[in-house]
């Protein structure tokens, strides 16, 4: 699933292209990406409306349309790309959404398997959604101290703690594994027997990494393109990820892979991360 740098990289390219543009009569393949909403009234409120800013919080793409708030959580093979040109007839099959823009250009989620999901939220939806979420770790209040609160009140796995969407937006597996090797730090150790100076490292590494990322249009294993439909290039800067069994880039050490926390692979240097 992309991650903040993968999220960000499209909204970053597709802003230009959306900001102050009215939306003509949107169209949709399917309805089982919808959630909280009716596919009528989602084309009923979205058709029309001008979109006032794009943004993203967490791993989510977010249309503000005035009164409504349009967000897009892309799955593993979902993608928005702004199209200046008609679709082709494959683009076509996998566009789920799509939103003709005021100057002839077109808006499309796509979604080959269609695990993403489509929110339309009002007000109060949206306070709610943002609520849940935690911090923003590239925002300027984010502190290592704020990190160090999260981790402190958890005796799970660290590597879990930072995945937790409640406790910090946007990461997911890729940059846990590569902030955590960063930082030198087991990807299992219990949350609250971290040091403050490994909170001090391991918050400048996740925001050292992060930033690294979206400057490298993110990372693309398999499907994920940024927002003019190519791929990303921060795949050829992981230190650990996809890498189980080949040699530390630091010590020399084979990487251990282990699905022991929460089922999601981890890679790390024994040697290296304690
Ligand atoms: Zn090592």
């Amino acid at each position: 699933m992309p991650e903040l740098p993968e999220v960000e990289t499209i909204v970053r390219d597709i802003r230009p292209a959306l900001v102050g543009r009215q939306l003509g009569r949107v169209s949709l393949s399917h309805d089982d990406i919808l959630r909280g909403v009716s596919r009528r009234r989602l084309l009923r409120d979205v058709s029309g409306s001008t979109i006032q800013s794009v943004f993203r919080r967490a791993k989510h793409a977010v249309l503000d349309l005035g009164e409504r708030r349009l967000v897009v959580q892309p799955g593993m093979t979902g993608s928005l790309i702004v199209y200046d040109r008609p679709l082709g007839a494959d683009e076509a099959r996998y566009a789920v959404l799509r939103a003709p823009l005021d100057d002839g250009r077109e808006l499309v989620y796509r979604d080959v398997r269609r695990i993403g999901k489509l929110l339309l939220l009002d007000g109060r939806g949206w306070q709610r959604y943002t609520a849940a979420i935690g911090p923003e770790p590239l925002a300027p209040d984010f502190t290592a101290d704020r990190l160090g609160e999260a981790l402190r009140s958890s005796r799970q796995a660290v590597k879990k703690v930072i995945m937790d969407q409640r406790h910090l937006a946007g990461v997911g597996n890729i940059y846990a594994n590569e902030a955590l090797f960063a930082a030198g730090i087991d990807p299992s150790k219990p949350a609250q027997r971290l040091t403050v100076d490994d909170h001090r490292r391991l918050h400048r590494e996740l925001r050292r990494i992060l930033q690294a990322a979206i400057a490298s249009s993110g990372t693309t294993v398999r499907d994920y393109r940024t927002g003019t439909g190519q791929p990303g290039n921060f795949q050829l800067e992981l230190l650990v990820y996809g890498r189980e069994g080949e040699p530390c880039r630091r010590c020399g050490t084979r990487l251990t892979g282990t699905h022991a926390i929460d089922a999601r692979i981890s890679i790390f240097c024994h040697r290296c991360q304690s």
